[in-house]
């Protein structure tokens, strides 16, 4: 990220004061840079949870190496990113800040980085500065997701394994095939911390592509459209919040569809969550400035080849978008017991592990109404505990798999036996 404040404004004294590099503004760097580092190291210790849970009791040392992976790819991305644009201005000797990192001590670690810029008269350094961020991040995220996955475990999905199920993009898809090759059917890639960090790196670079404003792709597209990129800005921004309210409505109305529980239904519909805090963040950005972008008046024309680049890293954005969710397994897990904590529904499983029931066998059998036995039967159909099938004008339930006999079993065995 860039930002690129205002000349006299607020932030521009703060962010980029006249001597950038005294030992005091370096002072402050190496601050946010140093809690960065333990912000992200704690967080990458947490994802590693794995390799720390072979430890009886994990000491300080071994929450730093378990963090080391993580972090240190993160940091790195994050690094070159920001370095691309300093160094992309140190070349047209444009007085940049160094990077700030933005600490988080949950989450992802890091809010990311930005540099602050002074005003540009050139498009051209306006496009160069703008423009070498995201390639050079974009770089390494590759070689690193390449190392990434190299040491990652594809293997079947396991209930009741804590893993991150990551957003796929296309750039993300096609790297993946060509470390990993084709994926075997239900088999998924267990990312190694190296891999997750580069992910983040790929979701990074996408965010800062968007063309709107002073994030990096609004830099770009404004050296490309000149002051008519303040108007797509605003679309843009609309657009943002539209995207928050089509992903949201998408997975609620689906989670509602589907006759989920009500909190079931508000944690799906937060998934759109991350577009509006976006859109807010751009919002206090375009606030601060009081336009989208501040002018570059110099009419010296880009060249057909930084126009290619620019375009080319706007397009990009598009196959670096991730539209899937994060869902843990853990979760999926907790909701099936929840499922099964209820008398009806559990009645019901164990009426079916016998043999296969028409509905109005199970209305007999419960004792309830069919109208409450449809609306359970529909919930452990889309849990995927029981399947139906159709003769003629009834329905016939049974349990979908082995697993699911398995776990009853298992059950009753652990009851029987603590029983004793
Ligand atoms: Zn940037």
């Amino acid at each position: 990220m860039s930002a690129r404040p205002q000349p006299g404004g607020m932030s521009r004294r703060r962010l980029l004061p006249r001597d950038p590099y005294s030992p005091r503004r370096i002072a402050i760097h190496v601050t946010l840079f140093v809690l960065t580092i333990l912000t992200t190291l704690w967080v990458g210790a947490m994802y590693n949870a794995q390799s720390l849970a072979a430890i009886e009791e994990p000491g300080l040392l071994d929450l730093v190496v378990a963090g080391v992976p993580y972090s240190a790819t993160l940091m790195s991305i994050l690094l070159c990113h920001e370095m691309g644009h300093f160094v992309a201005g140190r070349i047209h000797r444009v007085r940049l800040s160094l990077p700030y990192f933005i600490p988080l001590p949950f989450a992802l670690g890091t809010l990311g980085a930005l540099i602050a810029m002074p005003p540009l008269e050139s498009r051209k350094k306006l496009l160069d500065v703008g423009a070498a961020g995201p390639i050079a991040g974009l770089v390494v995220s590759t070689i690193m997701m390449g190392v990434g996955l190299q040491l990652s475990e594809v293997s079947t999905l396991e209930p009741g394994v804590v893993v991150l199920q990551e957003g796929q993009s296309l750039y993300y898809m096609a790297v993946k095939l060509l470390v990993l090759g084709p994926m075997p059917q239900g088999h998924d890639v267990f990312l190694h911390p190296v891999a997750w960090a580069s992910w983040i790196g790929f979701l990074v670079t996408m965010l800062n592509l968007i063309p709107l404003g002073q994030l990096d792709g609004g830099h770009v597209a404004y050296a490309v459209l000149g002051q008519r990129q303040n108007r797509y800005s605003g679309y843009m921004h609309v657009g943002l919040v539209a995207l928050g309210v089509c992903v949201s409505g998408f997975y609620g109305i689906g989670a509602m569809i589907a006759r989920l529980p009500w909190q079931e239904v508000a944690t799906q519909a937060q998934t759109g969550l991350a577009w509006f805090v976006w859109a807010g963040l751009l919002y206090a950005f375009k606030r601060m400035g009081r336009v989208y972008h501040p002018p570059a008046p110099d009419p010296a024309p880009l060249g057909t080849a930084r126009i290619a680049v620019g375009v080319l890293s706007c397009a990009s954005q598009a196959v670096l978008v991730a539209f899937s969710k994060f869902m843990m397994i853990f979760d999926k897990s907790v909701q099936l017991l929840k499922l099964l904590a209820d008398n009806t529904r559990f009645k019901i499983i164990c009426m079916l592990a016998e043999r296969p029931h028409f509905v109005h066998e199970i209305v007999k059998n419960t004792g309830v109404s069919s109208s409450a036995v449809s609306q359970q039967l529909r919930l452990l159909k889309t849990a995927g505990l029981v399947k139906d099938q159709r003769f003629g004008q009834s329905v016939q339930y049974e349990l979908t798999d082995e697993h699911v006999f398995q776990i009853l079993d298992a059950v009753f065995d652990h009851v029987k036996d603590s029983e004793r």
